[in-house]
This record gives structure tokens, sequence and C-alpha cells, in this order.
């Protein structure tokens, strides 16, 4: 059972959330309504609630399968964790249910690969057991890049995690403590075809995974981009990124080297079926879903 598959390589979202659940004017500093007002007809009501204000965000892992490993990608924002906003605090998501469900044990996975370290991409890295926070995946290497782990530690011990609360406490160093990391340069290869790609910027060693198989080829691509608007708005960045002007080079960087490629794309944070292409339009790019 599987969503996708890329030559032998196979990959099925196990989905946390999906939802309105970011207010677009707080969360894109240049959100401007005259400015998306073109975009209208795709992206309401499945990108945007003009109600509420709020955009249609995703939060998920990508389980990964190839002939040698099965590697989860990001963590989503994980159950019973103390957090500073309401939809994150204290969850009881049935996402354990959800990975389950795939056919895979917590056992089988062989490395768990955070894209960056926010809150929403490392949360079930650990599960609750006697009042201790352990490796959900016991038998799994979980993969930081240096300078991502680096820059949230820093980040942690200077007691500035005060947004969202200190989760990497909770949810990175109890995966130190266990010895169970393996750090690694932002371009790192899993084994032949399995390569992270750098995209710095949202966080500072932000990584996707490139995926290559029988001339199939796709990019996870992390937080690059949040909402489908910014391949036609790339210069939008997010209240959530590290360094706006370095996320928005990336992102333009991205969208043209990809643009006019057969290469499958998935954003973390886009909604069903978050895989697509990305075309030129106009003066910037779209997206389309796989098979609409
Ligand atoms: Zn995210």
């Amino acid at each position: 059972m599987y969503d996708f598959a890329f030559g032998d390589v196979s990959l099925t979202r196990i989905v946390e959330m999906e939802m309105p659940l970011l207010e677009a004017r707080a969360f894109f500093p240049d959100w401007d309504e005259a400015a998306i007002a073109p975009y209208a007809g795709w992206m309401v009501p499945r990108h945007y609630r003009p109600d509420s204000g709020l955009v249609v965000i995703a939060i998920q892992a990508f389980l990964i399968r190839t002939a040698r490993h099965t590697i989860l990608v990001d963590s989503c924002v994980g159950n019973n964790k103390p957090r500073n906003r309401e939809f994150f605090d204290d969850a009881e998501f049935p996402w354990m249910d959800r990975f389950l469900a795939t056919g895979a044990r917590p056992e089988d996975i062989d490395f768990v690969l955070c894209t960056h370290l926010h809150v929403d991409h490392v949360g079930w890295n650990t599960r609750l057991e006697d009042g201790r926070w352990v490796p959900t995946f016991p038998n799994a290497r979980y993969i930081f890049a240096r300078t991502e782990l680096d820059y949230w530690l820093s980040q942690s011990e200077r007691g500035l995690m005060t947004r969202t609360g200190d989760y990497v406490a909770d949810s990175v160093i109890p995966i130190l403590e266990a010895k169970r990391e393996l750090l690694v340069e932002m371009d790192h290869q899993i084994e032949d075809g399995i390569v992270l790609a750098p995209l710095p910027g949202h966080t500072p060693g932000q990584v996707g995974l490139h995926i290559a198989s029988g001339g199939d080829e796709a990019l996870i691509c992390g937080d690059l981009m949040h909402h489908m608007i910014q391949c036609h708005i790339p210069a939008w960045s997010t209240i959530a990124c590290a360094d706006r002007a370095a996320a928005r080079a990336t992102r333009e960087a991205f969208l043209d080297r990809y643009a006019e490629t057969d290469v499958t794309i998935l954003p973390s944070h886009f909604p069903n079926p978050s895989a697509g292409r990305i075309v030129p339009e106009g003066e910037a790019f779209a997206f389309r879903y796989l098979g609409e």
C-alpha cells in the first residue's frame, strides 16, 4: 500500500492534520488580498478560506520504502507535548494508528530524516514512556544536518524558543541522549539514488530528499514553500522563516530549476495529494497536482 511510486521506491503520506490552520496575514507578512485576487479560482476553498482568513495546511510525514531501507521523513507535531500553540498543545492525534495502517511497525524504520527542526517536523521523534521521552522508532538512526542541529541546540540553550515552546528539549535532545542521531552534511547520500538536497533559508540547515529510481525523480522539499501561492509569488516568505531573504533566494532558484521538468515535487504542507510538478506561468510559476 502506497500513494506514489518512483521506480522501485514507494512513498506513502501519513497525515497528522489537514485543515484551515494559519492566519494568512500574520503568517505571510506581505499577504495582500489584491495580489491574490487573480488566483481565487483555484485557491478558494481548497487552499484559502477568505471568511476566516486562514490558509489550509497539511502536516504530514512521508514513509519511503526502497529495496534496502524504510525511511520516515518528518515526524509531525506528536502527542502529549507541552506547546504554546493551541492546536499543538498536549495533542491526541491518531497519527500512530495511521502509521501502523501502512503496514510498517516502529521497529521497521531504518532512518528518520527531519528536513528541519521545527515543531511540526520533529514531534513523533519521541514518545512518552514512564514519564520519559524515548525514541519512537527504536532501531532508527535519526538523520540531522549538522548545521541545523547546531543552530537549534543553541536556540534552546539560550532560551530563545518562546514562540512555540522548547520542543528541542523533548523531541531532539532525547534522541542525542539515546545516541540514535546520525549527523550529516546537507548533501548526504543515504543510499544510491536517495540523497539529501540543501535548501537553506527557512532554517539554516534545511534539507530536502531527492529520490531517483528507474528513471523517475521526486523531491521532498520540506518548507521551501508552505502554500501554492508561493509558486505564483515566490517573493513571499513567512514569519516562520529564520532568514526570509535566503528563503526567497532558495525558493526562486528551486522553482527555476524544476519548472518544466518531470520531477515530482512534494512540499510538506500542501494539502492532499501534496505531490505535483512545477510549471511556468506568466512571469512566475504554478503547481500542478499529479493527475489533475
Ligand atoms: Zn513546517
